[in-house]
């Protein structure tokens, strides 16, 4: 009988499987996929993962080498979230191994046990007494079983000095076997029979047909897209929909863009249910995350929450999968496995037969048109919830209007008036730092980065200029260093000029900045929200950070500095984002009983996009959005893959791509596949970042299949290029910047 052959998948961005032999030691496993391995690759050690045993192996038998151990008694991996992330690989056209690295937690990759974690209890011996003569000469080691005698279930390790428990007496006892010492898991705190902390709202009559559609689902697949306008009570349709998923002895999953972890959002789940919440996000560290992993696989948390990674959080009884605000960028990962988790929890749900809810007040292009086909059920909530007012738009046309750091006249007018009548204002501009760039008046130089086709920004707190592409940052000069004249001028405006400017302006009102820059000390965004909460008049200044999540009831006026980028940009998803951005920011104002105002200042007020954004709201401007695609043929309507390639000599990535190019071709004709365009090589819009020249290839399709049948083929030919090694090279299905 032929030996069995054992196929892992390794973290190695190679898109194949590597075979071992089975250790002599190992013979008589029941085999699972997903099983552990420690492996011999190179001359390291790494661990595997087991795909499918075999019987048969390329690599000749004197070749193959032994797996050195196996970590695991049964696979730590669901069939679940083992499929999941098959899928993941193969849509995404990345190695099984990696695509497996990026999914689970990093304890489990390292050969972590897949168990949650257990601690050491201390606890009196049963039938020990309190007077047994061996200690009646050692008073500490009396005490010591008197303290443990008050703590029936036992005292963890970690606790012992809290206590004043001393570990040599401890010892003693052990070996008198007056006390036990073992190994177990923390108790868990038990289902609850009422899960509800807090009493749930009357729902409106709108959110009431939201909840009765999702719950008509019955519990097995259905994709609902949750369109309700900012403040309209979505959060309070996911809290009854989870209750009611709970009630049935099922999990929900949560998931919310990296930026709306405030703990305002995490406060509303916690203080709603009795229920046991756990919590994957950036900020968790290595082990809190495992636990939280095992928690959810072993039906021991019963609400998960998290951002784009906990997507691949393994659920024992899976009942709902919600994605809050997911038109949200941050759920396309942009580095390695480029995945997308609003697109991926759909095939999850799918997979696992529940029901999905994505929501947002300002739906992606992708999802609206998924709705118009019939994909999902659209469910509107059009009314703000506790009858606050929707924000009144004006476009105001700064054409050849003066304007003081950003800031028109008629603007500083409007600010004025609302700081007068005590109420706050909020200022939006999507730029950081002090000025974009630093110009010399006398010779015309400005402040290039070294590394990138890009200028530096001045920041003029820290005194530096600084590449937002490649973090590069030097001292902002004194003297030009072109010709040494002391003439440099910061051109145009971001948030520290916006700030310094309106502090000059209204000398009496607190100008609050609020950005990547300003809240990178823990604890100083909190303090940021708490003096706004105070409700005192005062001038919010912030980047798109603001925009989400955050509820300003005292903010009436919202001013949107400069929305022409969205309007002018090579990126034909740019003025999506920006109507998205503008909605966001404007849902900030006026949620209680003020109705808001929002101003735009702008260069093209009659732009068709952004009349129909600002008079007929975000619905009418998708649709118009969504036939400029349709006659141009841009996503939804086709379906990208862009190949990018980066070098450190100039040339060589296009090099690369051309040669991808002319094999794409070959494979087009040799396959038959139609409908699929080539497009390029051509430099990146920024060619060079961080001191690599950038090229990409963009692949167009009418139809996913050709696409992905060639994409399979041209990878694997990709792979065997020798000029694909001279280079950095990914490829990005659906990608959502072509940059
Ligand atoms: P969204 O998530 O759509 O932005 P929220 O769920 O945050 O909206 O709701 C906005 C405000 O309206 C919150 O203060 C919330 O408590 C309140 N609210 C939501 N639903 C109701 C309801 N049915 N009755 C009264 N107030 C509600
Ligand atoms: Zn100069
Ligand atoms: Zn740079």
């Amino acid at each position: 009988m032929p030996a069995t052959i054992l196929r892992l998948a390794l973290p190695s961005p190679l898109r194949r499987l590597f075979d071992y032999a089975v250790p002599a030691d190992l013979q008589h496993i029941a085999w699972q996929p997903g099983m552990r391995l420690r492996v011999p690759f190179g001359r390291r050690e790494i661990i595997g993962i087991l795909v499918e045993v075999s019987q048969h192996s390329e690599v000749p038998a004197d070749k193959l080498k032994p797996a050195l151990a196996l970590l695991d008694a049964q696979s730590p991996l669901p069939p679940a979230l083992f499929k999941l992330c098959l899928w993941t690989a193969q849509y995404y056209q990345h190695s099984l191994g990696d695509t497996l690295s990026w999914a689970l937690p990093v304890l489990l990759r390292q050969g972590e046990p897949a168990e949650a974690r257990q601690e050491r209890f201390w606890q009196i011996a049963a039938g020990a007494q309190l007077d047994d003569p061996r200690i009646a000469r050692a008073p500490r080691q009396r005490e010591a079983l008197q303290t443990l005698a008050q703590h029936p279930h036992g005292v963890p390790h970690r606790l012992l000095s809290q206590l004043q428990l001393n570990k040599d007496s401890l010892d003693l006892l052990l070996e008198k076997a007056l006390v036990t010492c073992e190994a177990r898991r923390h108790p868990l705190p038990a289902r609850h029979l009422n899960w509800l902390a807090q009493p749930e709202l009357p729902l409106n009559p709108e959110q009431q047909s939201a909840v009765s559609a999702i719950q008509s689902a019955g519990g097995h697949f259905n994709a609902f897209l949750l369109a309700g306008v900012t403040g309209s009570g979505k959060t309070e349709v996911y809290l009854q929909l989870i209750h009611q998923t709970l009630a049935a002895g099922k999990q929900a999953l949560v998931l919310i863009p990296e930026i709306n972890l405030g703990p305002q959002t995490l406060a509303r789940f916690e203080q709603r249910f009795n229920a046991r919440i756990a919590l994957l996000h950036s900020n968790v560290n290595d082990r809190e995350r495992l636990d939280a992993w095992l928690a959810a696989r072993d039906g021991e948390a019963d609400i998960i929450i998290g951002t784009r990674s906990a997507l691949f959080t393994p659920m024992l009884k899976p009942g709902l999968i919600i994605i809050d605000e997911e038109h949200d960028a941050s759920y396309k990962q942009q580095e390695g496995l480029r995945y997308h988790a609003r697109d991926l929890a759909l095939v999850r749900a799918r997979q696992e037969n529940i029901p999905i809810v994505l929501g947002s007040a300002t739906p992606s292009l992708e999802s609206l048109h998924n709705a118009h086909a019939g994909r999902y059920a659209l469910l509107k909530l059009t009314q703000r919830a506790g009858g606050a007012q929707p924000p009144r738009f004006l476009r105001l046309d700064i054409k050849s209007l003066p304007l003081d750091s950003g800031i028109s006249g008629p603007l500083q007018q409007a600010i004025k008036q609302t700081l007068a009548a005590g109420q706050q204002v909020l200022v939006f501009l999507n730029r950081r730092g002090f000025a974009p760039t630093l110009l010399c008046h006398d010779c015309g130089w400005i402040s290039q980065c070294p590394r990138c086709d890009a200028r530096m920004t001045v920041h003029q707190r820290s005194g530096e200029l600084r590449c937002h592409h490649c973090g590069y940052s030097e001292r902002s000069p004194r003297n030009c260093p072109d010709c040494g004249k002391v003439d440099l001028r910061p051109l145009g405006a971001g948030t520290e000029r916006a700030e310094e400017r309106l502090e000059i302006l209204f000398p009496d009102t607190p100008v609050l900045r609020i950005d990547r820059d300003s809240t990178t000390r823990k604890g100083a965004m909190d303090q940021l929200l708490t003096t706004i909460h105070h409700g005192e008049p005062c001038i919010l200044v912030g980047t798109q950070m603001l925009a989400k999540g955050h509820h300003f009831p005292r903010v009436t006026l919202v001013a949107i500095l400069d929305a022409d980028g969205g309007l002018f940009s090579a990126d034909f998803r740019a003025s999506e984002r920006m109507a998205q951005l503008i909605v966001q920011v404007a849902g900030r104002a006026g949620r209680a009983e003020e109705a808001g105002r929002v101003i735009i200042q702008t260069h093209l007020a009659d732009h068709p996009l952004l009349v129909q954004l600002t008079e007929q709201g975000y619905f009418a401007f998708a649709e118009q959005a969504l036939s400029e695609r349709r006659s141009t043929g841009l996503p939804p309507f086709s379906h990208l893959a862009l190949l990018r390639a980066e070098a450190h000599k100039p040339g060589q990535a296009e090099e690369f791509l051309d040669q991808a190019c002319s094999e794409a071709e070959h494979l087009l004709a040799e396959l038959a596949l139609h409908g699929v365009e080539l497009l390029g090589p051509i430099p990146a819009p920024m060619e060079r970042r961080a001191g690599r020249y950038r090229a990409q290839l963009l692949l167009q399709a009418n139809a996913r299949a050709p696409l992905h049948r060639l994409l399979a083929a041209l990878l694997a030919a990709l792979e065997r290029m020798p000029s694909g090694r001279a280079v950095r090279w990914s490829l990005d299905v659906d990608p959502i910047d072509l940059f």
